[in-house]
């Protein structure tokens, strides 16, 4: 991973055979970036994307190996017991010319190619707390 400092946050290069989700989720605490909104534009292969599925209160996942063109990945960054947390939804369209999509929340995913990564701060406190009707760490405002 490469990274540049731009006005109000970072510009990170991830490479081919770099996780994402972890590679962004060690970025930001190495950086103690707390609060922020993520966009990122690549290729990646080896996905693990789903849904929260509301009944069971659990996450559903699907594996693909892909490659997938990062058609767009959009999270936000927010605290959590006073540590980051990474959270990343993608649409995906696939590397084959019928360019079908898949998309949703994003566990991990590594680069087949590159991932350009820009990391907005935000300068108020996004701050996640349990919430008991969903069962997830919402963010409240
Ligand atoms: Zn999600």
């Amino acid at each position: 991973m490469r990274s540049v400092q731009i006005h109000n946050g970072h510009f990170l290069t991830l490479s081919r055979g770099e996780e994402v989700t972890s590679s962004i989720q060690e970025f930001c605490e190495s950086q103690k970036m707390h609060w922020a909104l993520i966009q990122a534009i690549g290729a990646v292969e080896d996905v693990e994307i789903g849904y929260y599925d509301a009944p069971s209160r659990e996450y559903v996942f699907i594996q693909d190996d892909g490659p997938f063109e990062v058609a767009s990945l959009s999270g936000n960054v927010a605290e959590l017991d006073e540590e980051p947390v990474v959270h990343l939804h993608a649409v995906l369209s696939r590397a084959d010319r019928t360019l079908g999509c898949i998309g949703g929340h994003l566990r991990s995913a590594r680069v087949s190619l590159t991932l350009e990564v820009c990391l907005w701060e935000v300068s108020q406190p996004l701050v996640r707390e349990f919430d008991d009707e969903t069962g997830l760490d919402l963010i409240e405002l």
